[in-house]
């Protein structure tokens, strides 16, 4: 028997197609059995749960590929009340439509029980994919974890010195539990001033992760970071590299061997500078990728920044070319096939039921629209609704 039947809706079921007006989604033990013409729904489906979605959008359920769950309402995280824990859930991902997270790095003792206690139906969701700590470079602790992390810690944050070392601190991260790998090819140490990760670290840590089929998120920072994690083999680049000189041609290459951006935008601006001397050539970097054919994850780094609402990167997005479908696929598709998950990503059937419901009205979507969440339904079960 179905679980939930959503009626009414204008179901999107892929960036790349048309949206279908007045359509139903029939949900069956957490997977999507049906998307049909509300009209044609049969009397099989009288007696069932429905939620009637009129004037409103369904489209898979959204993906952030960079958030960090390092704010001071994670801590204690196993042991924390379940009430506590969902509201900041709700409040930081949830509410924005994201079914899936992926934590690019945080401290993996509040991180594991968290992902744990989702997992096991305890917490609503959304289902995270957490990296746990990040590897930096030997001696490359950036300027702001020194800030975060009290310094008698700072022995067991991973920064191997060998490439062996590497490979042992990559094997140990997963083994504790981590779905993705985080570099620090490039990291900030200081305010002015970016320490290059060894390229054998790097790929090491890289091989190690390619082993156990994990990504190798990479923040890059400027040219040279950007280089080593082309040189590495990573699978993402976390940001747009901000220190933009002499980066146009690895973006390029990037865009050519198939490596996904997060582009981050509004990070940028609401925790650096807002200064378009700044901004602009970020700006830049992203239509340089796209133009070379380069494939987007959307991703905010919330968590590091502090607004929860996505309004901003949607705008930044939109001013760099990403119209509404663009933007559906870094939010949707795009990540399905980066994580490889044939059944995430579209409203169909045998797709997993995570949906996000958007309030508009409007036929042609425009990336805006996307921001306007109505409700979230996870593995088949309305999560959230405002
Ligand atoms: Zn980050």
């Amino acid at each position: 028997m179905p679980d939930l039947v959503i009626t009414n809706a204008t179901v999107w079921t892929s960036p790349d197609d048309e949206p279908l007006p007045d359509h139903a989604v029939v949900v069956h033990a957490g997977v999507v059995e049906r998307v049909v013409p509300t009209a044609a729904l049969d009397g099989a489906v009288a007696d069932l749960p429905v939620w009637d979605a009129v004037g409103r959008v369904v489209t898979a359920g959204f993906w952030n590929c960079h958030v960090h769950l390092s704010e001071p309402v994670w801590r204690g995280a196993g042991r924390a009340p379940v009430a506590r824990l969902q509201a900041a859930l709700d409040d930081m991902l949830l509410s924005r439509g994201f079914t899936t997270a992926v934590d690019l790095a945080s401290n993996s003792r509040d991180t594991l029980p968290l992902v744990a206690r989702i997992a096991s139906g305890e917490l609503a969701g959304p289902t995270i994919l957490s990296a746990t700590e990040a590897i930096r470079p030997a001696r490359g602790l950036p300027f702001y974890t020194r800030e975060e992390v009290p310094w008698f810690l700072w022995w067991a944050l991973p920064t191997p010195w060998t490439a062996a070392g590497a490979r042992r601190v990559a094997r140990r991260q997963l083994r504790k539990g981590a779905r993705v790998i985080k570099l620090f090819t490039g990291s900030y140490v200081e305010r002015d001033r970016i320490k290059p990760m060894g390229i054998p670290h790097a790929r090491a840590a890289v091989e190690v992760a390619h082993e156990h089929g994990v990504l190798v998120f990479a923040h890059t920072s400027n040219r040279e970071g950007l280089q080593v994690a082309l040189d590495a083999g990573v699978d993402v680049i976390a940001h747009v590299p901000d220190e933009t000189d002499g980066t146009e041609p690895l973006l390029r290459e990037a865009a050519n061997r198939g490596v996904w951006l997060v582009p981050t935008l509004l990070m940028f601006a609401e925790t650096v500078t807002t200064s378009p001397a700044y901004l602009d050539p970020i700006d830049d970097a992203l239509r340089v990728f796209r133009d070379a054919g380069g494939r987007v994850l959307f991703g905010t780094d919330v968590g590091y920044l502090q607004e929860y609402a996505i309004d901003g990167e949607l705008a930044a997005l939109e001013r760099c070319g990403l119209d509404g479908p663009a933007v559906l696929r870094a939010l949707t598709t795009e990540p399905a096939a980066a994580f490889g998950r044939p059944d995430e990503g579209t409203v169909a059937p045998g797709m997993r039921a995570d949906l996000t419901v958007l309030e508009t009205r409007a036929s042609v979507v425009r990336p805006g629209d996307l921001g306007r969440v109505a409700a979230v339904v996870k593995d088949g079960r309305v999560v959230l609704t405002r």
